[in-house]
Protein backbone atom coordinates (compact mmCIF):
# COMPACT_ATOMS: atom_id res chain seq x y z
CA UNK A 1 0.00 0.00 0.00
CA UNK A 2 2.54 2.32 0.91
CA UNK A 3 5.39 3.72 -1.36
CA UNK A 4 8.81 1.47 -0.82
CA UNK A 5 10.77 4.59 0.36
CA UNK A 6 8.85 4.63 3.76
CA UNK A 7 8.51 1.32 4.10
CA UNK A 8 12.27 1.31 4.15
CA UNK A 9 12.36 4.09 6.97
CA UNK A 10 13.72 2.94 10.28
CA UNK A 11 11.84 4.27 13.14
CA UNK A 12 13.69 6.41 15.67
CA UNK A 13 14.45 4.19 18.54
CA UNK A 14 15.42 7.79 20.31
CA UNK A 15 11.69 9.01 20.17
CA UNK A 16 11.19 4.94 21.02
CA UNK A 17 13.02 5.18 23.75
CA UNK A 18 11.54 8.81 25.03
CA UNK A 19 7.90 7.23 24.26
CA UNK A 20 8.71 4.17 27.03
CA UNK A 21 9.98 6.82 29.45
CA UNK A 22 6.96 9.09 28.82
CA UNK A 23 4.56 5.86 29.75
CA UNK A 24 6.77 5.18 32.56
CA UNK A 25 6.45 8.43 33.99
CA UNK A 26 2.71 8.27 33.40
CA UNK A 27 2.01 6.06 35.23
CA UNK A 28 3.74 7.78 38.31
CA UNK A 29 7.41 6.37 38.03
CA UNK A 30 10.27 8.92 38.47
CA UNK A 31 12.15 8.06 35.36
CA UNK A 32 15.65 9.64 34.61
CA UNK A 33 15.76 10.37 31.15
CA UNK A 34 19.01 10.74 29.26
CA UNK A 35 17.06 10.77 25.83
CA UNK A 36 16.99 14.36 24.85
CA UNK A 37 18.30 15.93 22.39
CA UNK A 38 17.51 19.29 23.02
CA UNK A 39 18.55 22.47 25.65
CA UNK A 40 16.45 22.02 29.24
CA UNK A 41 17.05 25.71 28.88
CA UNK A 42 13.92 28.07 27.75
CA UNK A 43 14.12 30.17 24.73
CA UNK A 44 15.69 33.70 26.39
CA UNK A 45 13.14 35.98 26.80
CA UNK A 46 14.79 38.85 24.39
CA UNK A 47 13.74 35.70 21.53
CA UNK A 48 10.02 35.66 22.56
CA UNK A 49 9.60 39.30 22.74
CA UNK A 50 10.51 39.31 19.36
CA UNK A 51 7.87 37.20 18.16
CA UNK A 52 5.39 38.96 20.25
CA UNK A 53 6.67 41.82 18.72
CA UNK A 54 6.18 40.15 15.09
CA UNK A 55 2.81 39.17 16.00
CA UNK A 56 1.28 42.41 16.98
CA UNK A 57 3.06 44.08 13.93
CA UNK A 58 0.80 40.99 11.78
CA UNK A 59 4.07 39.71 10.29
CA UNK A 60 1.56 37.02 9.61
CA UNK A 61 1.59 36.64 6.33
CA UNK A 62 3.52 34.39 3.50
CA UNK A 63 6.71 35.32 3.01
CA UNK A 64 9.56 34.89 0.57
CA UNK A 65 9.97 31.00 0.57
CA UNK A 66 13.49 31.01 1.13
CA UNK A 67 13.22 32.92 4.49
CA UNK A 68 12.41 36.93 4.62
CA UNK A 69 15.81 39.02 3.87
CA UNK A 70 16.14 40.32 6.86
CA UNK A 71 16.84 36.91 8.46
CA UNK A 72 18.64 35.96 5.31
CA UNK A 73 20.95 39.16 6.26
CA UNK A 74 21.04 38.22 9.46
CA UNK A 75 22.45 34.63 9.07
CA UNK A 76 24.75 35.97 6.97
CA UNK A 77 26.29 38.44 9.66
CA UNK A 78 26.21 36.01 12.31
CA UNK A 79 28.18 33.37 9.96
CA UNK A 80 30.91 35.82 9.85
CA UNK A 81 31.07 36.93 13.46
CA UNK A 82 30.85 33.52 14.40
CA UNK A 83 32.32 30.99 12.02
CA UNK A 84 34.66 33.06 9.83
CA UNK A 85 32.28 32.52 7.11
CA UNK A 86 31.27 35.07 4.15
CA UNK A 87 28.19 34.12 2.53
CA UNK A 88 26.23 37.15 1.00
CA UNK A 89 22.36 36.50 1.78
CA UNK A 90 21.14 35.05 -1.11
CA UNK A 91 23.69 32.32 -0.56
CA UNK A 92 21.35 31.51 2.75
CA UNK A 93 18.46 29.57 3.11
CA UNK A 94 16.32 29.77 5.93
CA UNK A 95 14.45 26.10 6.57
CA UNK A 96 12.19 24.73 9.03
CA UNK A 97 15.31 23.69 11.07
CA UNK A 98 18.27 22.54 10.12
CA UNK A 99 16.95 19.16 9.42
CA UNK A 100 14.75 20.11 6.76
CA UNK A 101 17.90 22.41 5.46
CA UNK A 102 19.72 18.65 5.45
CA UNK A 103 16.90 16.69 3.64
CA UNK A 104 16.43 19.94 0.92
CA UNK A 105 20.12 19.07 0.26
CA UNK A 106 19.93 15.47 -0.21
CA UNK A 107 16.82 16.50 -2.20
CA UNK A 108 18.44 18.95 -4.83
CA UNK A 109 22.13 16.61 -4.86
CA UNK A 110 21.56 13.54 -5.09
CA UNK A 111 19.49 10.22 -6.57
CA UNK A 112 19.98 7.05 -7.26
CA UNK A 113 23.19 5.35 -7.77
CA UNK A 114 24.38 8.19 -5.83
CA UNK A 115 27.09 7.51 -2.41
CA UNK A 116 27.18 9.90 0.46
CA UNK A 117 30.12 8.74 2.71
CA UNK A 118 29.10 9.40 6.50
CA UNK A 119 31.93 9.10 9.13
CA UNK A 120 30.45 6.99 12.04
CA UNK A 121 29.14 6.53 14.50
CA UNK A 122 26.76 9.25 12.74
CA UNK A 123 23.28 11.12 13.72
CA UNK A 124 20.69 8.77 12.60
CA UNK A 125 18.93 11.22 10.04
CA UNK A 126 21.52 11.32 7.83
CA UNK A 127 21.19 7.90 6.28
CA UNK A 128 17.82 7.80 6.60
CA UNK A 129 17.46 11.20 4.24
CA UNK A 130 19.82 9.62 1.62
CA UNK A 131 17.46 6.88 1.35
CA UNK A 132 14.52 8.57 0.94
CA UNK A 133 16.29 10.70 -2.12
CA UNK A 134 16.91 6.77 -3.36
CA UNK A 135 20.82 7.30 -2.88
CA UNK A 136 23.62 5.16 -0.68
CA UNK A 137 24.76 6.31 2.33
CA UNK A 138 28.44 4.43 2.67
CA UNK A 139 29.64 4.21 6.55
CA UNK A 140 33.24 4.80 7.05
CA UNK A 141 34.62 4.20 10.72
CA UNK A 142 35.88 6.35 13.05
CA UNK A 143 37.83 5.28 16.19
CA UNK A 144 37.13 5.44 19.82
CA UNK A 145 40.66 5.56 20.51
CA UNK A 146 41.33 8.79 18.71
CA UNK A 147 38.18 10.58 20.48
CA UNK A 148 36.36 9.48 17.04
CA UNK A 149 38.26 11.93 14.78
CA UNK A 150 37.41 11.79 11.14
CA UNK A 151 40.14 9.90 9.20
CA UNK A 152 40.66 11.30 5.78
CA UNK A 153 42.65 7.92 4.64
CA UNK A 154 39.50 6.08 5.18
CA UNK A 155 37.34 8.73 3.72
CA UNK A 156 40.00 8.13 0.37
CA UNK A 157 39.90 4.65 0.62
CA UNK A 158 36.20 4.87 0.26
CA UNK A 159 35.92 6.94 -2.68
CA UNK A 160 34.39 4.98 -5.45
CA UNK A 161 32.73 6.72 -9.08
CA UNK A 162 29.90 7.51 -7.33
CA UNK A 163 30.55 9.37 -4.79
CA UNK A 164 28.64 12.68 -4.52
CA UNK A 165 29.03 13.72 -0.92
CA UNK A 166 30.93 13.63 2.42
CA UNK A 167 28.54 14.61 5.48
CA UNK A 168 30.68 16.31 7.97
CA UNK A 169 29.28 17.12 11.91
CA UNK A 170 31.63 18.78 13.92
CA UNK A 171 30.80 18.67 16.82
CA UNK A 172 29.21 15.49 16.66
CA UNK A 173 26.51 13.66 17.75
CA UNK A 174 26.56 11.14 19.09
CA UNK A 175 29.99 11.16 20.01
CA UNK A 176 30.70 14.62 20.91
CA UNK A 177 34.19 15.32 18.72
CA UNK A 178 35.34 17.99 17.35
CA UNK A 179 37.11 17.29 13.80
CA UNK A 180 40.91 18.92 14.06
CA UNK A 181 41.82 21.44 11.62
CA UNK A 182 44.49 19.20 10.13
CA UNK A 183 41.74 16.56 9.02
CA UNK A 184 39.37 18.79 7.80
CA UNK A 185 42.68 19.82 5.37
CA UNK A 186 43.20 16.95 4.22
CA UNK A 187 39.17 16.28 3.54
CA UNK A 188 39.24 19.64 1.72
CA UNK A 189 42.02 19.07 -0.34
CA UNK A 190 40.64 15.59 -1.47
CA UNK A 191 37.32 17.29 -2.23
CA UNK A 192 38.76 19.50 -4.51
CA UNK A 193 40.78 16.87 -6.14
CA UNK A 194 38.08 14.31 -6.33
CA UNK A 195 35.47 16.55 -7.14
CA UNK A 196 32.85 15.61 -4.60
CA UNK A 197 30.24 18.03 -1.83
CA UNK A 198 31.04 18.54 1.46
CA UNK A 199 27.80 18.91 3.88
CA UNK A 200 28.95 20.60 6.93
CA UNK A 201 26.50 19.98 9.47
CA UNK A 202 27.48 22.86 12.51
CA UNK A 203 24.17 22.57 14.40
CA UNK A 204 26.19 22.39 17.47
CA UNK A 205 29.13 24.77 16.99
CA UNK A 206 27.76 26.64 20.14
CA UNK A 207 29.15 24.35 21.71
CA UNK A 208 32.28 23.68 21.55
CA UNK A 209 34.51 23.25 24.98
CA UNK A 210 38.02 22.76 24.15
CA UNK A 211 38.23 25.97 21.63
CA UNK A 212 36.31 26.58 18.41
CA UNK A 213 35.08 23.82 16.31
CA UNK A 214 36.76 24.94 13.04
CA UNK A 215 34.18 24.82 9.50
CA UNK A 216 35.78 23.08 6.63
CA UNK A 217 34.57 25.63 4.49
CA UNK A 218 36.74 28.74 6.12
CA UNK A 219 39.90 26.91 4.36
CA UNK A 220 40.08 28.54 1.30
CA UNK A 221 37.71 29.66 -1.68
CA UNK A 222 37.63 26.31 -3.37
CA UNK A 223 36.80 23.91 -0.57
CA UNK A 224 34.28 27.10 0.41
CA UNK A 225 33.17 26.54 -3.54
CA UNK A 226 31.91 22.79 -2.82
CA UNK A 227 30.60 22.88 0.55
CA UNK A 228 27.37 23.38 2.03
CA UNK A 229 27.37 24.75 5.52
CA UNK A 230 24.10 24.15 7.76
CA UNK A 231 23.51 25.48 10.89
CA UNK A 232 20.31 26.00 13.32
CA UNK A 233 18.61 28.38 16.29
CA UNK A 234 17.60 25.15 17.97
CA UNK A 235 20.26 24.26 20.21
CA UNK A 236 22.50 27.96 20.32
CA UNK A 237 19.15 29.22 21.63
CA UNK A 238 17.11 26.75 23.05
CA UNK A 239 14.69 27.14 20.25
CA UNK A 240 14.50 23.39 19.17
CA UNK A 241 10.21 23.89 18.87
CA UNK A 242 10.47 27.22 16.81
CA UNK A 243 12.21 25.13 14.01
CA UNK A 244 14.50 27.95 12.64
CA UNK A 245 17.31 26.42 10.26
CA UNK A 246 19.55 27.42 7.73
CA UNK A 247 22.09 26.47 4.77
CA UNK A 248 24.49 28.03 2.98
CA UNK A 249 26.56 27.69 0.06
CA UNK A 250 27.33 28.19 -3.98
CA UNK A 251 24.22 30.08 -5.48
CA UNK A 252 23.27 27.57 -8.18
CA UNK A 253 22.97 25.26 -4.86
CA UNK A 254 20.74 27.64 -2.40
CA UNK A 255 18.27 28.61 -5.97
CA UNK A 256 17.41 24.97 -6.15
CA UNK A 257 16.98 24.17 -2.14
CA UNK A 258 14.80 27.49 -2.43
CA UNK A 259 12.92 26.36 -5.48
CA UNK A 260 12.77 22.75 -3.96
CA UNK A 261 11.58 24.40 -0.26
CA UNK A 262 8.82 26.29 -2.61
CA UNK A 263 7.39 23.36 -3.63
CA UNK A 264 7.09 21.51 -0.27
CA UNK A 265 6.77 23.84 2.71
CA UNK A 266 6.97 27.87 1.52
CA UNK A 267 8.64 29.94 3.74
CA UNK A 268 9.08 28.71 7.65
CA UNK A 269 7.00 30.11 10.13
CA UNK A 270 6.99 33.70 9.67
CA UNK A 271 6.99 35.20 13.37
CA UNK A 272 9.38 32.15 14.39
CA UNK A 273 11.93 33.96 11.65
CA UNK A 274 11.59 37.42 13.28
CA UNK A 275 12.32 35.65 16.76
CA UNK A 276 15.78 34.16 14.74
CA UNK A 277 16.71 37.67 14.08
CA UNK A 278 16.79 39.03 17.58
CA UNK A 279 18.76 35.35 18.54
CA UNK A 280 21.40 35.89 15.80
CA UNK A 281 21.74 39.75 16.04
CA UNK A 282 21.01 40.67 19.87
CA UNK A 283 23.39 40.16 22.74
CA UNK A 284 24.69 36.55 22.67
CA UNK A 285 25.36 35.90 26.43
CA UNK A 286 23.13 33.48 27.22
CA UNK A 287 24.63 31.24 24.32
CA UNK A 288 28.39 31.51 26.72
CA UNK A 289 26.53 31.08 29.85
CA UNK A 290 24.64 27.80 29.03
CA UNK A 291 27.98 26.54 26.81
CA UNK A 292 29.30 26.90 30.30
CA UNK A 293 26.74 25.20 32.05
CA UNK A 294 27.11 22.54 29.67
CA UNK A 295 30.42 22.02 29.79
CA UNK A 296 30.27 21.47 34.18
CA UNK A 297 27.70 18.74 33.74
CA UNK A 298 30.13 17.31 30.99
CA UNK A 299 32.83 16.54 33.15
CA UNK A 300 30.31 15.77 36.03
CA UNK A 301 29.02 12.72 33.31
CA UNK A 302 31.96 11.53 31.98
CA UNK A 303 33.90 11.20 35.56
CA UNK A 304 31.23 9.38 37.01
CA UNK A 305 30.33 7.12 33.83
CA UNK A 306 34.18 6.34 33.88
CA UNK A 307 34.11 5.41 37.67
CA UNK A 308 31.51 2.59 37.08
CA UNK A 309 33.25 -0.60 36.36
CA UNK A 310 32.26 -2.03 32.66
CA UNK A 311 31.77 1.33 31.52
CA UNK A 312 34.22 3.53 30.11
CA UNK A 313 33.82 7.01 28.06
CA UNK A 314 35.80 8.94 26.02
CA UNK A 315 35.58 12.58 27.05
CA UNK A 316 33.40 14.65 24.05
CA UNK A 317 34.81 18.02 22.89
CA UNK A 318 31.82 19.14 21.36
CA UNK A 319 27.52 19.33 21.69
CA UNK A 320 25.53 17.64 24.95
CA UNK A 321 26.29 13.82 24.62
CA UNK A 322 28.30 11.21 26.42
CA UNK A 323 28.64 8.37 24.20
CA UNK A 324 30.05 5.59 27.01
CA UNK A 325 31.71 2.00 25.60
CA UNK A 326 29.36 -0.23 27.36
CA UNK A 327 30.67 -3.18 25.82
CA UNK A 328 32.24 -4.91 28.91
CA UNK A 329 28.85 -5.24 30.19
CA UNK A 330 28.01 -7.75 27.61
CA UNK A 331 27.48 -11.16 28.50
CA UNK A 332 26.40 -10.11 32.41
CA UNK A 333 23.15 -11.23 33.23
CA UNK A 334 20.04 -9.49 33.95
CA UNK A 335 17.02 -11.26 34.74
CA UNK A 336 18.83 -14.37 33.88
CA UNK A 337 19.20 -13.49 30.27
CA UNK A 338 22.98 -11.80 29.39
CA UNK A 339 23.10 -8.82 28.00
CA UNK A 340 24.25 -9.11 24.55
CA UNK A 341 23.46 -5.14 22.56
CA UNK A 342 23.59 -1.87 23.33
CA UNK A 343 19.41 -2.48 22.78
CA UNK A 344 19.90 -4.75 25.83
CA UNK A 345 21.87 -2.56 27.57
CA UNK A 346 19.13 0.27 27.48
CA UNK A 347 15.89 -1.94 27.74
CA UNK A 348 17.60 -3.23 31.48
CA UNK A 349 18.89 -0.06 32.59
CA UNK A 350 15.06 1.68 31.93
CA UNK A 351 13.18 -1.59 33.47
CA UNK A 352 15.88 -2.38 36.02
CA UNK A 353 16.85 1.37 37.26
CA UNK A 354 14.36 3.69 35.70
CA UNK A 355 17.08 5.46 33.24
CA UNK A 356 16.47 6.58 29.64
CA UNK A 357 19.16 6.36 27.08
CA UNK A 358 19.42 5.69 23.67
CA UNK A 359 20.75 2.45 22.15
CA UNK A 360 24.36 3.39 20.49
CA UNK A 361 23.18 0.88 17.28
CA UNK A 362 21.14 3.49 16.18
CA UNK A 363 23.96 5.29 15.87
CA UNK A 364 25.77 2.66 13.95
CA UNK A 365 27.64 1.51 17.36
CA UNK A 366 26.36 -1.05 18.94
CA UNK A 367 29.10 -1.18 21.57
CA UNK A 368 28.01 2.34 22.85
CA UNK A 369 24.93 4.04 24.41
CA UNK A 370 24.36 8.03 24.33
CA UNK A 371 23.23 10.15 26.84
CA UNK A 372 22.33 13.90 26.74
CA UNK A 373 23.75 16.04 29.42
CA UNK A 374 20.97 18.77 28.47
CA UNK A 375 19.60 17.86 32.05
CA UNK A 376 19.88 19.07 35.69
CA UNK A 377 23.19 18.26 37.19
CA UNK A 378 20.97 16.75 39.75
CA UNK A 379 19.49 14.27 37.52
CA UNK A 380 22.78 14.01 36.26
CA UNK A 381 24.13 12.66 39.57
CA UNK A 382 21.14 10.95 40.38
CA UNK A 383 21.16 8.74 37.10
CA UNK A 384 24.51 7.99 37.55
CA UNK A 385 24.37 6.42 41.40
CA UNK A 386 21.43 4.30 39.45
CA UNK A 387 23.18 2.90 36.87
CA UNK A 388 26.34 2.37 39.50
CA UNK A 389 22.98 0.36 41.43
CA UNK A 390 21.87 -1.73 38.27
CA UNK A 391 25.61 -2.18 36.85
CA UNK A 392 26.53 -3.78 40.36
CA UNK A 393 23.22 -5.27 40.77
CA UNK A 394 24.13 -7.72 37.25
CA UNK A 395 25.26 -10.90 37.37
CA UNK A 396 28.75 -12.05 36.09
N1 LIG B 1 22.10 17.91 13.00
C1 LIG B 1 22.32 17.19 14.10
C2 LIG B 1 23.60 16.44 14.21
C3 LIG B 1 21.36 17.12 15.12
O1 LIG B 1 21.60 16.39 16.21
C4 LIG B 1 20.16 17.85 14.96
C5 LIG B 1 19.09 17.76 15.96
O2 LIG B 1 19.09 16.96 16.86
C6 LIG B 1 20.00 18.61 13.79
C7 LIG B 1 20.98 18.61 12.84
C8 LIG B 1 18.75 19.37 13.46
O3 LIG B 1 18.23 20.17 14.40
P1 LIG B 1 17.02 21.13 14.02
O4 LIG B 1 16.24 20.49 12.93
O5 LIG B 1 16.25 21.28 15.28
O6 LIG B 1 17.65 22.40 13.57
Amino acid sequence: MLAQRVRRLAPSATLAVTARAEALRAQGIDVISFGAGEPDFDTPQRIKDAAIRALRAGKTKYTDAAGIPELRAAVSLALKRDRGLEYSPDQVLISVGGKHSLYNLCAVLFQAGDEVLIPSPYWVTYPEQIRLVEATPVFVPTDESTGFEVDPDRIRRALTSRTRALILNSPNNPTGAVFGVESLKALAALAVERDFWVISDECYAALSYEGPAPSIATLGPEIQARTLVVNTCSKAYAMTGWRIGYAAGPRPIVKAMADFQSQCTSNPTSIAMWAAIEALTGPQDEVATMAQEFNRRRHAIVNGLNAIPGIRCVVPKGAFYAFPNVSDLFGHRWEGQPLKSSSDVAACLLEAGRIAVVPGLDFGADHHIRLSYATSLSSIEEGLERIRRVVASLEQ
